[in-house]
């Protein structure tokens, strides 16, 4: 078959000219075959067996499992072109028609199984401006139909990091004259797991890519989507439809508008926020974030939109007590909401299944799962009016009504997945069907006659009459019962343990029934085709509804959510204070036994409380406090409740985080680099209503200089706070660094730290945090904890007491002024034992022999050692 001369490689060969970075699946039969590089490459990651015909190689998979392989090779990141066949292959003259119907690539698939149900798919295209000093983002995700387009001013590079790191897109696409883009191929670097998308520059093109929205959205500006005046945006949102109809090689009629993106609408998370505060887990890597525990959504639709908000927090007071008021409804209406919730878990996911009616790809079993889906969510959005739950958009139920029942009168219960094989349309539906099913059931009743008729005439009990796509109809007859066949049995085919005959009775009648069978099955495709047509003018009816029942099912799964775990509805003002009574790690919680966590309080204010120094040992629970106070104040801007006995949060503009030592080996950053650039973004962008959390900074490097840079940005932002009232953010700082707990001196620092009892030689981490600064470190106990060798530990006991009594630190705090005064530094402490300058006590010490020293002369020596030491000249 695979024969190079053969009419069907000339025609293999022309379709994979046009797509020559693309896996060809080319339909032959029943299976989906690969040739040449495309074989050899597939066979590995899909782990087939590589076959050869006339040294041609190649490897296939059966049509029926298809969608389980195109997974593989998707998720191994690769883009795969379906090669289908036009024409029935019975009634084609010649050559079967083939063509490429869909391409696919990690970001533009919208089949389920190949789709996270729960997470969006999304594709996000970027235009740089030529100066490289403003870019237009847009992003979509084409199995839900979501289009945004995001206008950044300054900064591109990072905010576009940002936007990467919100959205988390599976495949990023940019024209190809970004080639040779430094700023790009950094960009890219720092995600090397998303797919990569280059296409012909021309069409980010400004004027093509305006024509191509506007035939899109079939309107006369793009005025009436806010871009109307932004060339980049018009070009990353024009590229990526054209890019999204090439891949779907349809008109995405599901993708109905375009909104623009308000950054300063939302709290900026930046990209090392996002990830620190490890909100939503990246590509399955972590499961104990924020989202994994809050996430109480029964719908896909649900999860999405809950996984939108976390990493989109409002900053407008009005919008986030909106959303409070609508989790309060459901914390206030238990009935309601656990009656709402058992309708919203028969609700499938209705955006996806919208997706695929739109694009023509909605099967009989998938229209069936949106009418169940439909009525589920038409009785949840009933209950909900009822009871003073307000939605506009559940105006649509009337209309989702309709198409119910258009389908309810049309499909059969469980109808066929195939649309061309019948067992899908309902009897009663079409006078014509039900003629050519009534033929159908009394051919079937004349074949069961037959069968018995041929029984008895042979004797045969076991005699089959049966059906199989490739001969038709035939008899069946074991081996051992070939004696008794008659001579009307023309023999048709021969099996290992049986064989197959017909009779011209037989065949006169399967005319007959099959010109019922096909004139059935061909009208029943015909009129689902018609149906899935009318349905889909009812589309934007569907997606309201389908908008509706994801927020009803956010706000019903936050309030399910603040029921389990004892949540409060925070208090949120316009005001810059922050105040937390007994505030609690929603995740750090979530894995501890019940009531293990200890509860904590935060002020923070525009006064006496702008930052808050904290100091504590090595596990004491510094970090968990920092973070819970971002995470508390995140989940209430997303419109949650929030663990804490009692919450006021004044609304914050961006969280920043500076947490952690990490290398970011694959960008070629230090540790310490990524917490210096980390910090430049903070103090170049923070203002007074950010909340800044750093947590140990100065590590890295050595000591005295991290100490020295620790100091330096807790003065900066000190000095923020009180010469420049616009940048002030409200901080948490925790420190190893005892010596910056002199800084309280400074007007709005305030020292805490995290409360340690000392009990018979054990200390006690008490997870308190409390007022004043903490006594001591710890850090040795808390290595041995860890289980550190006892020669490091005791080593470090030696060198911390030699610390204690030498390294003392001077610092001044305030140049100008008086207070805050440590003592004197001497020479920097040798890290390694044989780099010290043994005293001439410790070589006395050294050479003693204590085996053979007696009692009394070890306390003579112990004497002069003392008086030496005392009188200073010796050490
Ligand atoms: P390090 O300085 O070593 O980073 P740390 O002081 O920041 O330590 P955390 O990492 O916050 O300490 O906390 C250590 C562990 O203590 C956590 O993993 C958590 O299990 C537990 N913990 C922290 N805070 C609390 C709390 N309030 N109640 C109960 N357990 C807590």
């Amino acid at each position: 078959m695979a024969d190079e001369s053969t009419p069907m490689m000339r025609q293999y060969r022309e379709i994979k000219a046009k797509y020559p970075d693309a896996f060809l699946f080319f339909r032959l039969g029943d299976f989906y075959e690969m040739f040449f590089d495309d074989a050899v490459e597939a066979s590995r990651i899909l782990e087939l067996t590589l076959t050869k015909r006339n040294d041609i190689p190649m490897c296939g998979v059966p049509y029926h499992a298809a969608d389980n392989y195109l997974a593989r090779m998707i998720k191994a990141g690769k883009k795969v072109a379906i090669c289908d066949q036009l024409e029935d292959p019975r009634q084609a003259k010649g050559i079967v028609k083939r063509d490429v119907t869909q391409v696919m690539t990690p970001g533009t698939v919208i089949e389920n199984r190949l789709l996270d149900g729960r997470s969006n798919n999304y594709t996000l295209s970027i235009a740089l401006a030529e100066n490289g000093e403003s870019a237009g983002i847009a992003v979509a995700d084409v199995s839900t139909g979501e289009f945004i387009s995001i206008e950044i001013a300054h900064d591109p590079i990072a905010s576009i990091a940002d936007e990467i790191a919100r959205f988390a897109p599976k495949e990023i696409l940019i024209p190809d004259t970004y080639e040779e883009n430094a700023d790009i191929a950094a960009l890219l670097k720092r995600s090397p797991d998303i797919y990569v998308s280059r296409v012909g520059g021309w069409s980010f093109a400004a004027d093509y890519a305006r024509d191509t929205l506007i035939r899109h959205f079939a309107v006369a500006t793009l005025k009436g989507f806010g871009i109307d005046d932004t060339p980049l945006v018009i070009s990353a949102a024009g590229g990526l439809i054209h890019y999204l109809s090439e891949m779907q090689k349809s008109s995405l009629s599901h993708i109905r508008t375009l909104s623009l993106y308000n950054r300063s609408a939302h709290m900026v998370l930046d990209d090392a926020t996002q990830t620190s505060l490890e909100l939503a887990a990246v590509s399955g890597k972590n499961d104990r974030t924020l989202l994994s525990v809050i996430d109480e959504t029964l719908t896909g639709m649900g999860a999405r939109r809950l996984k939108q908000f976390i990493v989109n927090p409002l900053i407008d007071a009005n919008a986030v007590n909106e959303r409070l008021d609508r989790v309060d409804f459901f914390v206030t209406n238990a009935a309601v909401r656990s009656s709402v919730r058992d309708d919203l878990k028969q609700v499938h996911d209705i955006e996806r299944l919208v997706t695929r009616l739109a694009l023509g790809r909605l099967n009989p079993k998938d229209m069936v799962s949106l009418k169940l889906s439909l009525m589920n969510a038409c009785a949840g959005a009933e209950k909900l009016l009822a009871d003073g739950y307000k939605d506009e958009r559940f105006a649509s139920e009337k209309e989702c009504r309709v198409v119910i029942d258009i389908i309810e009168r049309a499909l059969l219960e469980e109808p066929a997945i195939a649309i061309n094989e019948g067992g899908i349309i309902k009897d009663g539906f079409d006078a014509t069907l039900a003629k050519y099913n009534e033929a159908r059931r009394e051919g079937r009743q004349w074949i069961l006659a037959l069968e018995e008729e041929y029984k008895k005439e042979t004797g045969i009990s076991n005699l089959r009459i049966r059906y199989n796509n490739i001969i038709g109809y035939f008899i069946e007859v074991t081996k051992g019962q070939l004696k008794n066949v008659t001579s009307t049995f023309i023999k048709r085919q021969t099996l290992v343990g049986s064989e197959r005959f017909t009779t011209e009775k037989l065949s006169a009648h399967e005319a007959v029934i099959n010109d019922a069978n096909e004139k059935g099955n061909s009208l029943e495709e015909k009129i689902y085709l018609t149906v899935r047509e009318e349905i889909r003018t009812h589309i934007d009816a569907l997606k309201s509804m389908a908008e509706a029942i994801a927020l009803a099912d956010v706000f019903s799964a936050l309030a399910q959510c603040a029921v389990k775990r004892r949540y409060t509805r925070p208090h949120i003002d316009t005001g810059s204070a922050i105040d937390i009574k007994d505030g609690r790690h929603p995740v750090v919680e979530e894995y501890l036994s019940s009531n293990a966590f200890i509860p904590n309080d935060v002020t923070l204010d525009a006064s006496e409380h702008r930052l808050i120094i904290i100091t504590g040992p090595n596990m004491s629970g510094k970090s968990t406090y920092l973070r819970q106070t971002a995470l508390i104040v995140l989940l209430a801007q997303i419109g949650s409740f929030v663990p804490a006995r009692e919450a006021s949060i004044g609304i914050v503009d961006r969280i920043f985080t500076r947490v952690g030592a990490s290398d970011n080996i694959a960008r070629g950053e230090s540790t310490f680099l990524v917490e210096m650039n980390e910090t430049a973004n903070i103090l170049n962008n923070c203002t007074n209503r950010s909340l800044i959390i750093m947590d140990e900074i100065g590590r890295g490097t050595s000591t005295y200089d991290g100490m020295a840079i620790a100091w330096a940005i807790a003065w900066a932002i000190v000095e923020y706070l009180s010469g420049n009232p616009k940048k002030a953010g409200k901080t948490l700082f925790a420190t190893h660094y005892h010596e910056l707990t002199l800084l309280e001196e400074l007007p709005g620092v305030k020292n805490a730290s995290v409360l340690v009892r000392e009990h018979k030689g054990e200390i006690v981490f008490m997870k308190k945090v409390v007022a004043g600064p903490a006594k001591a470190s710890y850090g040795i106990y808390a290595a041995k904890l860890a289980g550190v060798p006892g020669s490091v530990t005791t080593r470090a006991e030696a060198i911390l007491a030699q610390l204690e009594r030498d390294g003392e630190v001077q610092v001044n705090i305030l140049e100008k002024g008086s207070a805050g005064k440590a003592s004197k530094k001497k020479d920097m402490l040798p890290l390694f034992a044989d780099e010290a300058k043994e005293s001439e006590i410790e070589a006395e010490i050294r050479k003693i022999d204590a085996d053979t020293l007696t009692p009394l002369a070890a306390l003579q020596m112990i004497s002069t050692w003392k008086e030496r030491l005392h009188s200073g000249d010796q050490k």
